[in-house]
């Protein structure tokens, strides 16, 4: 019998009668996009101006290392011999000014070693493994910079040939979904953004892209990735509906506070439709949920903001995941040396319970009752404000 989790060799045979894998690798090639692009507008290069790039020398050979390389033609190009070892970009050394300096000018290229595709379950059945690793935003929360350090720039990993083959081995030894469940009906659907923000990836490379086009190819999969970065370029892609972005949303007082150099909250909700008429499937991340004074107020009044500018058609294919606040001692000892006004709404050891992590340090999250009370009164709120918005799943 065949077993839900698809083994190597499985990967390269494909069920009876679904679709060939030499099909699937070997699809049209990606229409180019043509145009004047967001990219290279002036707001953009206020997100991004690499001046550096640290680049293992086989991910700067490569076709998309030579790509990312061309795109910035006056940058430095320091040779690296590791992506994961570059001391003086990954620390926690220096200031907020230092970090979003690093995250702002400095690139790094790489190949990703280890491909691998891990059962999720909650915002989607897979994590694909990452074509980038790392953020130009900066968020008070986030919990990227955990391993590498607060000042976390973007890491491009080239082999984008070999992920997406990977992933395509993966799709073909799933098969069909069979069962329908809270991540999707019909499509098993892969996390391609787990430590990045796609968007803002697609102004350094076409790694999203490729990823959105190869998704559009798959009948039995479907992309999904978080964003809080508003990049019109994604709009001139195909993606069929085989990608689902998940806009991040929070109440725009929390988010001006928390989510640094990120888009707008409303401007996220504004191009919910342009991204649903793109061909993209539209949801929301209510993420994270932030117990301040004031916050079931502040989460009602979004709420009920979506649902008045949203129109009909995003409303009928919309949903959202709930997410919760866990936040890291580490983390909170950062922020307290730059942005401590922040701790003052991230840091509640009145209402939070440590938790050990993955990687051996402290996580904190919201003790038990606290965290299913606040659960329940977001999905409350919903009903009262947003009727037509699914919760997906909370925690
Ligand atoms: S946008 Fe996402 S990945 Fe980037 S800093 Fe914010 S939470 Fe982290």
């Amino acid at each position: 019998m065949r077993s839900s989790q698809p083994s190597d060799a499985q990967d390269d045979d494909g069920p009876d009668g679904l679709f060939r894998l030499d099909e699937i690798l070997t699809g049209p090639p990606r229409p180019a996009v043509s145009g004047p692009l967001f990219r290279d507008s002036p707001r953009a290069r206020r997100m991004l101006s690499i001046r550096e790039i640290h680049a293992e020398p086989a991910a700067a050979a490569s076709p998309r290392g030579r790509q990312v390389l061309a795109g910035f033609p006056d940058a430095e190009v320091v040779p690296a011999d590791s992506h994961w070892r570059i001391p003086e970009l990954h620390g926690n050394r220096g200031n907020a000014e230092r970090w979003v300096r690093i995250k702002s000018t400095v690139l790094v290229l790489g190949e990703k070693k280890t491909l691998t595709v891990r059962p999720n379950g909650r915002s989607a059945d897979w994590i694909a493994p990452g074509t980038a690793n790392g953020c130009a935003m900066a968020c008070a929360y986030c919990y990227v910079p955990r391993r590498k350090g607060y000042a976390n720039p973007i890491t491009v990993f080239t082999n984008i040939d070999r992920i997406i083959a990977r992933i395509s081995n993966h799709v073909v030894g799933l098969g069909p979904k069979k069962e329908p469940n809270q991540c999707d009906p019909s499509a098993w659907v892969y996390d391609i953004g787990e430590n990045n923000d796609c968007s803002v990836d697609a102004l350094i490379s076409e790694n999203t892209a490729d990823l959105v086009h190869a998704f559009a190819r798959w009948p039995t999969a479907k992309a999904s990735f978080a964003t809080k970065f508003v990049n019109p370029d994604l709009l001139l892609l195909e993606p069929r509906g085989r990608t689902r972005v998940r806009l991040s949303v929070m109440p725009p007082e929390d988010s001006r506070l928390l989510d640094i150099r990120t888009s707008p909250v409303e401007d996220r909700i504004a191009a919910a439709e342009d991204f649903l008429d793109a061909g993209y499937e539209v949801h929301f991340n209510l993420s994270p949920v932030v117990i301040r004074p004031g916050w079931k107020q502040a989460w009602a009044e979004l709420l009920q903001h979506m649902d008045d500018v949203l129109p009909q058609r995003v409303k009928e294919q919309a949903a959202a995941e709930v997410i919760m606040l866990t936040h890291n001692r580490d983390l909170h000892d950062v922020n307290m040396a730059w942005h401590p006004r922040a701790e003052e709404a991230l840091w509640r050891p009145d209402l939070q319970q440590p938790k050990g992590s993955e990687n051996g340090g402290w996580n904190v999250r919201y003790r038990n009752g606290t965290k299913a009370a606040a659960v329940e009164t977001v999905r409350g709120l919903g009903r009262t404000h947003a009727p037509w918005l699914t919760i997906r799943y909370a925690f």
